[in-house]
């Protein structure tokens, strides 16, 4: 059986559980959205509720 390669974002604030092979890669961290890949910088929360950088 195949192990699914599920791991946390990695933006601190987020929550969210990613597969590895649909997250986005930025410098070889995951991330569940562009948002999140991006530091927030533009773009405000990860288009889920109770994430900490939804807020
Ligand atoms: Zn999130
Ligand atoms: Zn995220
Ligand atoms: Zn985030």
């Amino acid at each position: 059986m195949a192990a699914v390669d599920l791991m946390k974002c990695a933006c601190d604030k987020c929550l969210c559980i990613v597969k590895v092979e649909t997250a986005i890669d930025r410098d070889g961290k995951h991330y569940c959205s562009e948002a999140c890949a991006e530091g927030h910088k533009t773009i405000t929360g990860c288009g889920h509720s109770g994430c900490g950088c939804s807020e």
